[in-house]
């Protein structure tokens, strides 16, 4: 009920942000999707939490010359796509949804997704190719979650190298800030809110903490890893940094993927020690589990997602069970049925047809149910038909105004409708003739009254249905007689 709340206020917001969840419904959560010669991959998600693996990759083409710009670091993070795939994997079996997760498949050395697109690809086409899908990625990503939960966490994967093993929570803040007393180091991030990757949480938060407990206090993400058996800096076990220590405050994607650039979705910079954590797939399961389980304990206390969280499967508007379009030769039309397991805010349905499954027009509009929770069943049906290839198309109207189109079915009509047909009644001074396909054009048809007296002459030319518009004609019964491939016919038809 909450996410189609959200759902509805986002579709009035502009017809352009319409457009960009028509553009979004093109990824399914779960599946991969790749950039060129797949150096990048984005595994959509339906969970307000982004995850990036910059770092991890081990492609690499010659065709990409090894980074030389900008005194480049070209380390390998070992194991960090890995580690992402089993974060995912957790966060299924935990919630039942999946994380937006993007990762670089390119070795460090020919690419930096964690730089600008100048340091990041060193002028190399195809590496600013690949530099600029993986943000583009984030870019969507986070659009995405904006557009579903208002809100969101994104997570900056990455493998350090330093002695002390503990993983180290980039937040942008610098190491020798966190020497500060909390009402300081508060002070500090209120005043300048560019150094706080959690800008938008503290200043909106469920239980009104500030910056400091959201970093290193109780409920702090490096507090609840602690907890769990991962050492985290800041945490409440470990709350700052001595002077010598190293320590990553994080970079690029931080500084302009989270609320500190601006916007509602917050994040951090997570620097992974190896051992224990991403060095062997039973560690890194372990660790994914406990991230994801911590993620969520931080989102539910801090961010009130958790009831959207449980519906993060996208409510649809329409369950269809089944479309089925198909000919019925004893009714010489064409049948078309379908059923519903539920509907929501469903307004009515649209039957289109087209000869070439390209240009569809509009034939039938059926009233819906609207909201329903049992299985509903409808029936519609077309006998407007010539022999050869028909395509049926069904689509369903929302409320407020937005429509889906389900499958295309191809009908293929046989038996009478390969010969000429007539509808046997006229009416409002209109004659129907239907040309099945493959009918030598133009066709040539003249119109008697039932005394034999000749009261018009038409030539048809269009394939399909032709209609003659015949004023003159008084009610009554007609002959139409048609000269088609070297004979003719006669047809009956009755005017009213
Ligand atoms: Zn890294």
């Amino acid at each position: 009920m909450h996410l189609s709340y959200i759902f509805k206020n986002i579709f009035l917001t502009s017809a352009a942000l319409v457009l960009h969840i028509v553009s979004f419904s093109q990824f399914t959560p779960g599946n991969s999707y790749f950039g060129q010669n797949n150096y990048i991959e984005y595994i959509a998600g339906n969970l307000p939490i982004i995850i990036s693996a910059t770092h991890g990759g081990n492609l690499n083409p010659g065709n990409i010359p090894d980074r030389v710009c900008n005194n480049p670091i070209t380390i390998t993070d070992l194991y960090t796509n890995e580690l992402a795939m089993e974060i995912d994997t957790a966060f299924v079996n935990l919630m039942g949804c999946h994380p937006h997760v993007i990762l670089t498949h390119l070795d460090r050395k020919k690419i930096d997704n964690n730089r600008n697109i100048a340091d990041g690809a060193c002028g190399n086409p195809a590496a600013e190719t690949a530099w600029t899908e993986f943000h583009n990625f984030i870019d969507t990503a986070k659009k995405y979650v904006t557009k579903q939960y208002g809100k969101g966490f994104y997570m900056d994967l990455h493998g350090h190298g330093h002695d002390i093993q503990r993983l180290e929570l980039g937040y942008l803040v610098n190491s020798d800030k966190y020497g500060l007393i909390d009402f300081l180091l508060n002070d500090f991030l209120n005043s300048n809110p560019n150094n706080s990757s959690l800008r938008n949480l503290a200043s909106n938060n469920l239980l009104n903490l500030p910056h400091t407990e959201l970093l290193r206090g109780d409920l702090a993400l490096g507090t609840l890893l602690a907890n769990k058996g991962y050492p985290s800096v800041p945490s409440k076990q470990i709350p700052s940094i001595l002077e010598g220590e190293d320590y990553f405050s994080g970079g690029y994607n931080i500084e302009n993927y989270t609320s500190a650039a601006g916007g509602t979705i917050d994040g951090v910079q997570i620097e992974c020690y190896k051992d224990g954590v991403r060095d062997t797939k039973a560690n890194r399961k372990k660790f994914a589990e406990s991230l994801a389980q911590s993620v969520k304990t931080y989102l539910t206390e801090h961010y009130g997602l958790q009831p959207a969280m449980q519906n993060c499967v996208e409510i649809l508007p329409v369950e269809l069970s089944y479309f089925k379009a198909f000919w019925n030769s004893n009714g010489k039309q064409v049948d078309i049925k379908w059923q519903t397991l539920s509907e929501t805010n469903n307004n009515y349905f649209e039957i289109l047809k087209s000869t070439d499954g390209i240009n569809f027009l509009s034939i039938n509009k059926i009233a819906a149910k609207g909201n329903s929770e049992i299985i509903t069943d409808y029936t519609a049906y077309d006998n407007n038909v010539v022999a050869g290839k028909m395509y049926y198309k069904l689509r369903q109207h929302d409320k407020d105004g937005k429509y889906k189109d389900f499958e295309t079915k191809m009908v293929t009509i046989t038996g009478n409708q390969s010969a000429i047909k007539v509808d046997p009644i006229g009416i409002n001074n209109q004659i129907k003739i239907h040309l099945p396909a493959g009918e030598k054009l133009p066709v040539q048809t003249e119109v008697f009254s039932a005394s034999g007296k000749n009261v018009g002459k038409y030539t048809l030319s269009i394939p399909g249905t032709n209609i003659i518009s015949a004023h003159n004609l008084s009610p009554g019964l007609y002959i139409v007689k048609i000269y088609s491939k070297g004979s003719v016919a006669s047809y009956k038809v009755l005017m009213q």
